[in-house]
This record gives C-alpha cells, structure tokens and sequence, in this order.
C-alpha cells in the first residue's frame, strides 16, 4: 500500500532530514488507491441510505473532557494515545481518537432526544491515536461509525451487526463476528471483584503490564496476550455466569436475530474491547483472511451498547445506544487480500484530441461543453502530438475519438472517429456534441440489449 507507515526511527524532529516526510504513522493517500476509497464510499452511502441512517460531519478537535468522560480515563486511549494541547486561548484540547463519544455529545448538544427514537446516524471520518504504527495500525486512519441512540432493543444490536458485516461483504470481504455481553454496570462490578479476587490469586505468574490492568482495569487483562496469560484466562470466572435474566434475555435475543438474518458468530467470553462505556453487547469483526503482520488476525471493526455514555456526559437517564465503527484502511488490506480491490484504471466514452494552437484554443472550450452534456469524455491538452493523443484514448477504451486541427478550425467543423473501425467523419462543429452524446448513448442501450 503507498505510504506504508515506516519503520521505528529516531523522532523526526531529533533527526535533520534534507527532504521533507510526513510524520511517523500519517501517510498519504494517493490517486492510486482512489478507486477503492470511492468504492468503499458508495458501499457506505447505499447500506447507511438503505438503513435509514443519517450522516454527522463531526469537528476533528473536541474538548479533552469529551473524550476523558466519555471513553474513561483508564482506558489505553485516554491514558497513552490521544494527541492533545492546549491552543492560544488556553483551552485543551484533543484530536478525536474516536467518534461515538463525539456523536454523544452532538446528541445531547442538538437536543436530538425530541426527534423520532432511535436517531441513527453514521459517519465516515478521519481518527488520531499515538500507537506504533505497524501493519494496518496507523496514526491517522479512517473509520465507517454507525450509531442509533435512543433505544435499548436487542434488535438493534443485532442490525447493526448485520450492517458491519453486510459492508465487509458488500465489499467482497468474508468476516465473522466474534461477540460476548458485558452487562450491565452493577453486574460488572460484582463480576470485575471476582476477577480480581482470582488474579489477585495468581498475582506472581502477571507481568509488569498485566499487574498494571489488575490494579486499574482489571477486565482488560482478559484481553491480555501476554504469556502465559491463555491458560490463566481458561480458568477465570466468566462475565456471562454473572449476568442476570434481563441481561440473559437481551443477549439470547440478540443472537436469535443474528442466526435469523445468517450472520455467522463465535461467542467469545474474552471480548471486553477497550472502551470504558459499553454495556451488554460487544462484537468485533474479524476477516476470515489473515491480514495482520505474520499472518495474525486484526480485527476489522468492532462495537457494542453504550446504554450508559449518554446520561454520563449529561443527557437523559436511560438512553439506550448501540454503536460499531470499521477501520477502513483494515478493510482494504482485506479486500487485497481477498482479491476484492477494484480497478483503478479510468476509462472513458469518448476523447478529445487536438492540433496545433488554435486548435487547443478552441478545444479548452469545446471539451467543456461535452462534460457539460453529461458525455464521459477524456483529454491530454498537454499533449501536441494526434498519435500521442489516440494512443491514451486507446488505453483509456474511448469509442470515440474527436479530432480538432488547425484546418477543422477555419472551416468550423471537427471530425468524429471510430475508434474500433478507424473510420472518420466530419462534421460541424456545432453539432458534435449532442451527435456524439446520441451516438454514445445507442451503442449503451445496444449493449445493453445484447447482454439481456
Ligand atoms: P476501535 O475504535 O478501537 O473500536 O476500533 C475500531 C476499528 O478501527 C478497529 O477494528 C480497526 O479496524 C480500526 N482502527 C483502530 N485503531 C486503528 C489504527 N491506529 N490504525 C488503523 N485502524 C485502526
């Protein structure tokens, strides 16, 4: 992929580089793999217009309490990966890490509680965190969300599982849904000191880091992969034992809608993902390809019920919400994987050749008017020479080329030619346009025909 994020170096600002880069974990993104962002984008558009879910174009800086209160201080977010500072006016200020508690905060701040429940909304944006940048973890990177707040019905877990994993098909890509309920958060509690207690037990075999969790965010060592951590997990205490009828009843139904619409899953007990704010359900979506650095499994996407964030940062009690965010750039290491990735060579209708200066002249003006008729039309102004020109057009697959030289420019006409036959004709210069646009739409509605 271009712009790979580069390898562990001394702090840019340490080293005098003669060329300038940029920064370690950004990249950019180049023309190249537009096709597959555009894709990706289209995807997007049509599953979230289907689903009746609105667009939220959110502010890339927010203020750090937004992310502090609503993703949790212990969280490895907060504590180590956000890029915060404090502006000219004094005010702190951090770049969005991520996007669901932004869209809680644009919940309560817009009043969206008085609109029809639940508000669904989605976004496709761009998320800063501080992680050393390797395979598909990079600093910058994008992310589909999808969020409906204002409900607690499992149904809506459910869709919005079936919505992630739709997206990764729709784009060519298999995944399966690992998932686990965390419950609510006074079930927690009492399942997090029988955690505690257990580990506690087994202090001597943690390391550094897992002491660490024990002491802060004790669920977090259940997602551990330090050594030995396996088998210390297969005999820890189960979250799901804990949960009580309610809880039990939101999770099976859940996962009856699930085997309803096919989604495949795995329950899995170890699930917490990273996230202070989530209740109940939690999912994470991995591709069936590997895509990881040495063939290991990263995860696509992920989410779960957040009923608690919105009553956290200041809105009503009982807001139920669910939520899911895909990392694109994830996403696309899987179409390549999956051999999904489409082609980004761009072809056209027709294209506009032209000779000498008048004739260039002339054509600036002349090739407007065909994008203007809504005609896919190509050029290479900068181009003089006509074999140059029909050599693009060739590689382009136009159908039709058109041809301005100096003598077409006196006489006010301009020649049409078949590209496949190699047969021209001249016509006025008037004309060509609406001649070219007819010609190119039958050989459409022709083909079209012979396919059916
Ligand atoms: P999260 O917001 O942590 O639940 O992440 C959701 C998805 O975003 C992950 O499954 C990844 O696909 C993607 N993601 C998270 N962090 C990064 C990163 N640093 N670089 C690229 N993608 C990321």
């Amino acid at each position: 992929m271009p712009g790979k994020p580069k390898a562990e170096a001394a702090p840019k600002a340490a080293k005098k580089s003669k060329t300038l880069e940029t920064l370690r974990g950004f990249r950019d993104i180049l023309p190249d793999e537009q096709a597959a962002w555009e894709k990706i984008e289209d995807v997007a558009r049509n599953l979230t217009h289907s689903y009746g879910f609105g667009r939220i174009r959110l502010p890339a800086l927010e203020a750090t309490s937004v992310f502090e209160r609503g993703v949790g201080k212990d969280t490895d977010i907060v504590e180590k990966e956000m890029f915060t500072f404090v502006d000219q006016g004094g005010v702190k200020m951090t770049l969005r890490p991520e996007g669901t508690a932004q869209v809680a905060r644009a919940y309560i701040e817009h009043g969206m509680l008085n609109q029809q429940q639940p508000v669904k909304l989605w976004y496709m944006e761009q998320f800063f965190r501080h992680e050393r940048p390797q395979a598909g973890r990079y600093r910058q990177f994008w992310q589909l969300g999808l969020e409906a707040v204002g409900s607690d019905d499992p149904v809506l877990d459910a869709q919005i599982i079936l919505m992630t994993y739709s997206f990764c098909k729709d784009l060519g890509v298999d995944t399966i849904v690992n998932i686990n309920s965390l419950g609510t958060p006074a079930i927690r509690k009492a399942y997090i000191s029988e955690l505690t207690k257990y580990f506690k037990g087994h202090a001597k075999k943690l390391g550094e880091t897992d002491l660490k969790r024990l002491q802060r965010n004790p669920l977090r060592l259940l997602d551990s992969k330090e050594d030995g951590m396996e088998e210390l997990k297969a005999g820890a205490p189960q979250l799901i034992e804990y949960l009580d009828d309610e809880n039990k009843q939101h999770f099976m139904k859940v996962l009856e809608y699930l085997d309803e619409a096919e989604v495949p899953y795995t329950l899995n007990p170890f699930l917490v993902r990273g996230l202070d704010y989530y209740t109940k359900t939690v999912f994470e979506l991995v591709s069936t390809n590997p895509i990881g650095e040495n063939g290991s499994q990263l995860a696509l996407g992920g989410g779960g019920r957040y009923d608690g964030l919105i009553p956290l940062l200041g809105g009503r009690e009982a807001t139920g919400a669910i939520g899911a965010a895909l990392g694109l750039e994830r996403i696309m290491l899987a179409m390549k994987a999956a051999g999904s990735m489409p082609d980004n060579k761009r072809t056209v209708d027709v294209f506009f050749c032209q000779l000498g200066e008048a004739a260039r002249r002339k054509g600036l003006k002349i090739f407007e008017k065909f994008r203007q008729a809504g005609v896919d039309v190509g050029e290479a102004f900068a181009k003089g020479n006509l074999k140059a020109q029909l050599e693009i057009a060739d590689k382009m697959k136009a159908s039709v080329a058109i041809i301005l030289g100096q003598k077409e420019v006196l006489d006010g006409t301009i020649i049409i030619r078949d590209m496949e036959a190699g047969a021209q004709e001249i016509v006025d210069v008037e004309k060509v346009v609406s001649i070219v646009a007819k010609r190119i739409q039958d050989e459409k509605i022709a083909a079209k025909n012979s396919k059916e």
